[in-house]
């Protein structure tokens, strides 16, 4: 027998830092909702928001969307958000966060994160508040949830909406309780492709309170009382529908919603593999100048959306360097996140400087974002460990 060859590094398969784990599960029943003759928002959705309510397990309502960001938008609408509002949320964060504050008029006010979670800063909040401040978005960066009592005990005090956007943090556990259950005003979860479940692109809000889900799902609907497939299966008149708001085109489609029925089912599994591999990246890359991501305190869990690294001090090369000698491996990483202040719209428009955030601004020069992803093999792991290895060594 022959011994298989070790392949040069320069021709070994390029390794993504994420990839959506599509199974036959999904395929099938995307085929059958392609084969019912019913695509756009109908059954499949319905029994995508019941299955995800019924996984939180908890009395919430579940609104789905065509992405978080639609998500947000309708949350902050539906809580009465506009011109003259202000609303605090962290610089290290997607652009989404914060554009949905522009979409209505308001003020995005940005602060900066905590050193060792880079989640959002409760202190930062708290001296950020203003007359005009209506609202908080957290953001559960990477996949742990941030300090909510301190968040929600700070907008009690202040009379403030709290949304979480947990883009990261599906499933993400805070004190014995999921992330979508914690008691804010409303949470919106993604299923873009590179979450820990996907629906191609889709999101979904999630709130206790009735009201809110109520005009949610009216604005997600061109504003319109009745959605069509209410509207397909009444026995009132078919034709006949009432616009009472200047509403937005943000439904998921069956088609997505299949996806995602199939995907929910997987969630938990999901979640082990993340964790194993979370687990190997901690025993891997010890003893390196490295600072690992801060795994959950007890009795809360990592959703381990994200696994990203910080060169400390006593490393031998920069993170751009990194980034290229890990690429030359071809092994793919990202950066989570570019602060939206370094971004020239939220610089110049919200009139910001590198010296207002002091702890986005160090961690961001340090930081890389490892591949880690379901679909990723323990060989593919050792691939990395041994590449990031050899880059600081
Ligand atoms: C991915 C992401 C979003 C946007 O989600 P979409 O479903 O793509 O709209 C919002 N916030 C954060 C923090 C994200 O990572």
């Amino acid at each position: 027998m022959i011994e298989p060859l070790v392949a040069p590094a320069d021709v070994s398969p390029f390794l993504p830092f994420a990839l959506p784990d599509i199974g036959e599960e999904e395929i099938a029943e995307v085929v059958a909702c392609l084969r019912s003759g019913w695509v756009t928002t109908g059954p499949k959705t319905r029994q995508f928001e019941q299955e995800f309510a019924a996984y939180l397990d908890a009395n919430v309502e579940t609104v789905s969307v065509n992405s978080a960001t639609a998500g947000l938008h309708l949350a902050l609408e539906a809580l009465g958000i506009g011109p003259g509002d202000e609303v605090i949320l962290p610089t290290m964060t997607f652009t989404a966060t914060a554009e949905v504050v522009r979409y209505l008029g308001a003020q995005p006010v940005l602060v900066d994160v905590e050193p060792d979670t880079l989640n959002l800063s409760a202190a930062a909040v708290d001296a950020a508040i203003t007359p005009r401040t209506k609202a908080v978005i957290a953001v559960h960066y990477a996949g742990l949830a941030c300090d909510m009592d301190a968040i929600l005990a700070l907008a009690a005090e202040h009379g403030l909406r709290v949304i979480e956007d947990a883009a990261h943090a599906l499933p993400t556990v805070y004190k014995g309780r999921l992330v979508g259950t914690l008691g804010s005003d409303v949470t919106v979860f993604s299923f873009y492709a590179n979450k820990t479940m996907t629906t191609g692109e889709g999101g979904m809000v999630v709130t206790r309170d009735a009201a809110l889900a109520a005009r949610v799902r009216m604005m997600r609907i061109h504003g319109i009382k009745q959605d069509a497939f209410a509207r397909y299966t009444s026995t009132t008149p078919a034709w006949f529908y009432e616009v009472v708001a200047a509403g937005f085109k943000y439904n998921l489609t069956d088609i997505a919603a299949a996806i995602g029925v199939q995907q929910l089912r997987k969630l938990d599994r999901f979640l082990l593999r993340r964790r194993q591999l979370a687990r190997g990246y901690a025993d891997g890359l010890a003893g390196l100048p490295l600072q690992l991501p801060p795994d959950a305190p007890p009795n809360s869990g990592h959703a381990w959306h994200l696994y990203p690294v910080r060169l400390t001090k006593a490393a031998t090369l920069g993170r751009d360097e990194m980034i290229a000698a890990l690429s030359q491996q071809r092994i793919g990483t990202s950066v989570h996140f570019i602060p939206l202040h370094r971004h020239p719209y939220w610089r110049d428009s919200c009139n910001l400087s590198p010296d207002q955030f002091p702890v986005a601004e160090a961690n961001y020069h340090s930081m890389l974002t490892l591949p880690l992803y379901t679909k990723m093999s323990d060989a593919d792991q050792a691939r990395v460990i041994a590449a990031v290895r050899a880059t600081l060594s």
